[in-house]
């Protein structure tokens, strides 16, 4: 079926289930790691979600459950994943099932948040792989349910995020539990010091693969900078929204978990289907939102970092950066959310004249310079320092065109213009 790509070196069981999938070519860095993982080698990859990462380490995961069978052990799978987020489980789970399809490998996903009623059910089904979060894990480790003695290939995905979450004990922990013959897969968009140190004492005789930010999937996003103040920016995300109806899917990130709510309060106001996710909210307001955004019913989704990394959703239009991140590692990951698997999309960041560094930092990451679009009637003027009158008043908007914009356009008289009255009720913006 796929005789000339590294897919052809897979059961066929599972070469149909790549096929229904719709793939029809392996991306990069299943071209790369793939061969290696089929070898048996432990596996370090460099790699951001977006690449098709998971199935570059879960479909030669699976051939080997498929080919190498063993009885089954109850409360002891053969693979285990382990993911920081509960979105990033759950979608690697859907994974699991969508390529294992015609195989039957039962599996589990391990995540807090839920009961774990169903997921001891699946444990006691005989699931031979496992996608979990260290927390859950961890509890059903203590409570006898499950065992880590059988694995035989281990993933650690997005470790430097895990590390960023505090989960370097429960990590350690759990690798202290896994028997030390294993093939061992380590997964980071990032490779700081901490991280290496930690792979290093994961893996044995590596091969690596790194497909780094600038290969396609960052590419091909149309990315924008627009300069705004602090105060106008919630309305010039409802302008933009406005001026594009084609937008159908926006992700919109901010950086605390209460801006992501403010956010969503003001966008509903306007009649905008959004909803948030963070982790603040339960997993099942998590699932729903994103369930609603996948369908098309929540037409704008506000996040957080920390809850980005699960986002995997095809079509996404367009996203915005209200802040820009301050791991500068992140706007990667954000801007990765659109443009999946080869498609292309865009990428627009509000720039306040505090945040120039960070633009700074990011541009030197990514090693271009990101475009700025000063077509909106909310442009700020980034070169200047805000003249110490404008801050404090209302709207605290910094720009050379007072109430007529730097393009003179009169804003009262506009809808968008009614809106901006509305965002800037509140002296000083908000928090
Ligand atoms: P991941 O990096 O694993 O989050 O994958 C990103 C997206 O790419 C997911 O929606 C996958 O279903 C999709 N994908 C993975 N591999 C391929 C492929 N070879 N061809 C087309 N899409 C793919």
């Amino acid at each position: 079926m796929f005789e000339n790509t590294v897919f052809g070196r897979l059961d066929q069981k599972l070469q149909h289930a790549i096929k229904d999938a719709g793939y029809t070519t392996p991306t990069p860095i299943q071209e790369k790691a793939i061969p290696y993982l089929l070898d048996g080698r432990d596996l370090i990859g460099c790699a951001q979600t977006g690449t098709g990462k998971t199935a570059a380490f879960m479909l030669p995961i699976l051939n080997h459950l498929v080919r190498v069978r063993r009885p089954r052990h109850i409360g002891h799978p053969r693979a285990l994943v382990l993911s920081p987020t509960r979105e990033l489980a759950v979608q690697t789970a859907e994974n699991v099932k969508r390529y294992s399809k015609y195989a039957q490998l039962p599996f589990a996903c391990l995540i807090g948040g839920v009961s774990q009623y169903g997921q001891v059910k699946d444990i006691k089904k005989g699931a031979e792989t496992v996608v979990a979060c260290p927390g859950r894990l961890i509890d059903l480790m203590n409570q006898g349910i499950l065992y880590l003695d059988q694995v035989e290939c281990f993933v650690l995905d997005e470790a430097d995020r895990m590390l960023d979450m505090g989960f370097l004990p429960d990590i350690r922990r759990i690798i202290s539990k896994l028997p030390k013959s294993r093939q061992s897969l380590f997964f980071s968009a990032t490779m700081p010091p901490p991280v290496l140190k930690l792979a290093g004492e994961l893996v044995h005789d590596p091969a690596s693969v790194t497909i780094s930010p600038e290969t396609p999937t960052v590419e091909k996003i149309n990315q924008k900078v627009m300069f705004v103040a602090k105060s106008q920016k919630d309305a010039l995300l409802a302008h933009l929204l406005e001026q594009h109806p084609e937008w159908n899917r926006v992700i919109v990130f901010t950086k605390m978990r209460h801006g992501a709510d403010r956010v969503v309060k003001k966008l509903s106001r306007t009649g905008v289907a959004c909803a948030a996710i963070h982790s603040d909210k339960t997993q099942g307001q998590r699932t729903r939102a994103l369930e609603g955004f996948r369908r098309g019913d929540v037409r704008v989704l506000v996040a957080t970092d920390i809850a980005s990394r699960g986002i995997d959703v095809p079509d996404v239009s367009c996203v915005v950066n209200m802040e820009l991140p301050l791991e500068t590692e992140s706007y990667v990951h954000r801007i990765g959310r659109t443009a999946r698997a080869g498609e292309s999309g865009a990428a627009i960041s509000f720039v306040t004249h505090e945040e120039r560094g960070q633009l700074k930092a990011i541009e030197r990451l990514i090693r271009k310079s990101i475009p700025v679009d000063r077509d909106h009637p909310f442009e700020a003027q980034p070169d200047l320092p805000p003249p110490a009158w404008v801050a404090p008043m209302r709207g605290g908007q910094n720009n050379k065109g007072g109430a007529h914009g730097p393009h003179g356009k009169r804003r009262r008289k506009s809808f968008i213009g009614r809106r901006q009255v509305d965002f800037g009720q509140k002296r000083g913006g908000h928090k």
